[in-house]
């Protein structure tokens, strides 16, 4: 009956397989391991342009507990079956919740869901890895706690834990996610459980306020990487502040973007703007607002120029659209906003305030991601082109002006060589950006998917050649990625994969790693 399974795991027979599933069946609940074909499919609904088979699971568990976990683990250990974890499962654009390798089984987390503590005197939470943003907000507003946190824009279904592993960024000034995170609890391959930082102390209080500990910080070795189940993470929450003012402010061409990011990143750095800033090209917005492609361009090929131009007329949209806020108190935020205006004023921006943002979805999701408040405003992207195909291409440089027209000129003529927009955005972090781009495809074209794949590599190629590294890679390409960065990291990676997990049974092939 299990054996009908479509993709067997590397190796296993379907004898086998179906006494690692009875076994596995045990530990969890029947209802718990999923091998029917119908059931699955939620699991297969892949974004990359590859086709599905290529990450086809074998079956679903999904564990209610480290203990659970550590079972399970003998079962797989046992078998030598690999099995691939994810929390929420929302990865979208960077994989999905398909498995890295076709047979490998998904550990489904999201039967882990409890708000374990919120600490509202330290602005602190313990939450495992089922959590979604939206349920810790619904959380934070019924016990009427004073506090936010960082979300990414898919915010409403992805969840802190999945998020900070594969190290996400969001919008508030605990933007950077991985950086907010305090303790972690992880179950190592072999069954032993580990808690990083204070957590590995008995009778601890501090998991939750130091993050490092004594000796080697491991926290790193768990994140963009196959080591461990992630079970439990400490995050940092942020005090609402009594007074937030977020900005937007719109630039007429192209070419504005480097004064832009020259005038900005100072106040970036002394943290007057202390969220990260992004600068979202126009057709970021335009399919945000919305306003569909097929009104401004059909046929093949890249959407002209002429016609960006036109859309940013039509719709009031700028060719960069910059996002920031202030968070303070009135007298602060008062001061400070009148650098903003200076800035706005001397490199000819329009500010558009929060009162005169009313109407306009493309403003009003990014306000409220701004102060971690969960929407899905942003999968307006995905009315733009249609068919459901998705990548993220996120290479990171510098914060400074010179390397936005650099990296989009190089962008925009790689896709445009095979018939994609330049959809983008810069992000300034602390020092340095992601420029972040969708590259959208229809999936359902067997010829874009492949001009998809092929776009992307280019990309890749290119901008490594330039030194510019992604930042966190589709899983399609995580070998390709994991390249670019030098064979003494990735010998090292393989080193710490087999004292931590011998058998290999832990997501074999994430961020390119395996024996
Ligand atoms: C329109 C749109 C906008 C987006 N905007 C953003 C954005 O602003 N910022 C951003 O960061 N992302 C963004 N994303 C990408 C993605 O959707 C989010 O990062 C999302 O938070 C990731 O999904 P998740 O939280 O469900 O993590 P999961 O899918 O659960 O996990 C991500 C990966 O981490 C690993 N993993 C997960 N849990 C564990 C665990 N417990 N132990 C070990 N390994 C684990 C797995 O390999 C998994 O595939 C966007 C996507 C879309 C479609």
């Amino acid at each position: 009956m299990v054996s009908k399974s479509k993709a067997l795991p590397k190796g296993i027979s379907a004898a086998e397989f179906d006494k690692a599933v009875r076994e596995l069946r045990a530990i969890v609940g029947d209802e718990y391991v999923i091998v029917d074909d119908d059931k699955l499919a939620p699991y297969r609904k892949i974004m990359m342009p590859v086709p599905e088979a290529q990450h086809e699971l074998s079956a679903s568990v999904m564990p209610d507990g480290v203990e659970q976990i550590q079972r399970v683990m003998k079962v797989v250990n046992k078998y030598r079956i690999p099995v691939y974890p994810i929390s929420t499962g929302k990865n979208l654009g960077y994989g999905s919740a398909a498995p890295v390798q076709r047979g490998q089984i998904v550990m489904d987390l999201r039967r882990m869901n409890r708000i374990i503590e919120v600490d509202p005197e330290l602005c602190t939470a313990l939450v495992e890895p089922g959590v979604t943003y939206q349920q810790l907000y619904d959380y934070l507003q019924e016990h009427k706690l004073p506090l936010w946190f960082s979300c990414p824009a898919p915010s409403a279904i992805a969840g802190p834990v999945g998020n900070m592993v594969d190290r996400g960024v969001g919008y508030t000034p605990y933007g950077e996610h991985f950086l907010f995170s305090c303790g972690m609890e992880v179950v190592l391959a072999d069954g032993k459980v580990l808690r990083t930082g204070m957590g590995a102390m008995e009778n601890s209080n501090t998991w939750q306020v130091f993050k490092w500990g004594y000796g080697p910080t491991l926290d790193g070795i768990f994140t963009q990487s196959n080591f461990g189940v992630v079970t439990k993470m400490g995050m940092w929450l942020m005090p609402a502040p009594p007074d937030y003012r977020p900005f937007c402010i719109q630039y007429p061409n192209e070419a504005d973007i480097t004064k832009i990011v020259e005038a900005l990143r100072p106040l970036r750095i002394a943290m007057v703007i202390p969220n990260a800033v992004v600068i979202a090209h126009t057709l970021w917005e335009a399919p945000c607002t919305p306003v569909k492609r097929a009104d401004y361009h059909t046929g093949p090929g890249a959407i002209s120029d002429e016609a960006v131009k036109k859309i940013q007329k039509d719709h009031n949209i700028g060719a960069w659209n910059v996002y920031a806020g202030l968070y303070g108190t009135k007298e602060t935020n008062d001061a400070n906003w009148k650098i903003i205006e200076a800035v706005a004023a001397a490199t000819g921006g329009k500010i558009i305030t929060q009162e005169q943002s009313k109407g306009s979805k493309a403003l009003e999701y990014r306000f409220d991601l701004m102060k971690g408040k969960p929407n899905l405003g942003e999968f307006g992207l995905y009315n733009w082109r249609g068919g459901g195909g998705s990548i993220w291409f996120a290479p990171v440089s510098q914060a400074k002006g010179a390397e936005t027209l650099k990296q989009m000129q190089m962008a925009k003529t790689i896709l445009a060589k095979y018939g994609f927009d330049y959809v983008g955005e810069f992000i300034v972090g602390w020092r340095d950006m992601h420029h972040v781009i969708d590259l959208l495809y229809d999936r359902s074209n067997p010829e874009q998917m492949q001009k998809a794949y092929a776009c992307y590599d280019e990309l890749l190629h290119t901008f490594a050649k330039e030194g510019y590294g992604m930042y966190r890679a589709n899983t399609a390409f995580a070998e390709k990625v994991a390249a670019t960065y030098g064979p003494v990291k990735r010998d090292v990676e393989k080193r710490l994969k087999k004292a931590l997990d011998p058998n290999n049974i832990i997501a074999p092939g994430r961020c390119g790693i395996s024996l």
